[in-house]
């Protein structure tokens, strides 16, 4: 029995943490899930949307699994899921993201792994306004920062057989800071002499993901690229149904989706759950649990291919629940 922190979210969060716990339980992996809830919801009880309670629970815990929260867009607080990061210091963002057999998709061969720096960069949420009609925002990168993201990335690669590292910047522009993130992934290569590096300019490198994918293994990316080319990746397997992601340090793992609380179809029991399942074959892994991990990966692999029984992202019309009933049937 593992005690695990569970965030429902909001939006489609609830609907797809709860088709989560179903397969998880059918698996026979026991879990006591303690639940915490943050967000717009909790506001009015507690005053704010991230009670300590739930930065506590994840600590106590040790591992969490974490549904979308809403942000509210131009005003209001600043994101739940972004301070659960920096408060937390989790300051690897792991996205791996795969073609898989079935996928709704025209890309084939991508099989890259993103370490995204989770803490500073842009979205360290240093802004001000200068009088009326301008705005300042700053981005923060620091030695220490880009030291043990590269380095996490590096490892990573050690451990599980990666061919390449990646780093990704926009050196030729931002010299200073992006600068300094390129200097320190060359230093930290150099610990690594088995596993190739190279670096690339963010442009190129999202031109270069969508022709030739096949030539990238695990990438490194500051805060704010990464975020955004680990959209693109998952738009090239087959969207935001299909990514899985982990916020981790040394100590601390939560899993969640790429994808955010899908406002649009909240509520309506159309969400894909693959995203936050695949994120939870992580946590399964993270246990120890790698089982039951891959009767999940091998279930969601032969629902893919069969093609049969699909959420709307992915061109069916079955409901959350069919989905969910089918893959228990599998695992
Ligand atoms: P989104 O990822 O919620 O949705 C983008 C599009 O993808 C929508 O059309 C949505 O319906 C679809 N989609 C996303 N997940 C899906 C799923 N599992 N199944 C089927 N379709 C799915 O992005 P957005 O609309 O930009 O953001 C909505 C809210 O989520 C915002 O408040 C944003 O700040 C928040 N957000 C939260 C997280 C997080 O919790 N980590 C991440 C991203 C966005």
């Amino acid at each position: 029995m593992y005690d695990v922190t569970l965030i429902p979210g909001d939006g489609i969060g609830p609907e797809i943490t709860k088709s989560i716990r179903e397969i998880i339980e059918a698996t026979g992996v026991k879990i006591n899930w303690e639940i915490v809830n943050a967000g717009e919801g909790v506001m009015d009880q507690y005053g704010t949307p991230l009670p300590e309670e739930v930065l506590e629970s994840v600590k106590k815990n040790k591992v969490a699994l974490k549904g979308p929260i809403t942000t509210p867009v131009g005003s209001g607080f600043r994101s739940v899921n972004v301070a659960i990061r920096q408060k937390l210091d989790l300051y690897v963002n792991l996205r791996p993201a795969k073609t898989m057999k079935g996928a709704p998709t025209k890309f084939e061969n991508l099989d890259v792994v993103i370490f995204r720096e989770n803490t500073e960069g842009l979205y360290a949420g240093i802004e001000h306004m200068v009088g009326d009609d301008a705005a300042e925002s700053i981005k923060i990168i620091t030695r220490k920062a880009s030291e043990r993201i590269v380095r996490a990335a590096f490892e990573y690669a050690k451990e599980n057989n990666r061919k390449k590292v990646t780093a990704v910047h926009k050196a030729n522009i931002l010299k200073l800071s992006d600068g300094l993130f390129k200097a320190v992934a060359e230093e930290v290569a150099k610990d690594y002499p088995e596993i190739e590096f190279d670096n690339k300019i963010v442009d190129n490198m999202c031109m270069q993901l969508v022709q030739y994918p096949e030539n990238y293994d695990v990438l490194v990316l500051p805060n704010l690229y990464g975020d955004i080319v680990s959209d693109l990746c998952a738009g090239l397997i087959g969207g935001l149904g299909l990514t899985p992601g982990a916020n981790l340090n040394d100590e601390l793992a939560v899993f969640e989706a790429v994808h955010g609380s899908a406002p649009d179809i909240a509520g309506e029991n159309k969400a894909n759950p693959i995203a936050l399942l695949l994120s939870a074959c992580m946590m399964l892994n993270h246990l120890g649990e790698k089982e039951a991990a891959s009767a999940i990966e091998e279930a969601v692999a032969a629902i893919l291919a069969e093609g049969k029984v699909l959420t709307g992202d992915l061109g069916g019309n079955a409901s959350t629940t069919e989905i969910t009933a089918e893959i228990i049937k599998k695992v």
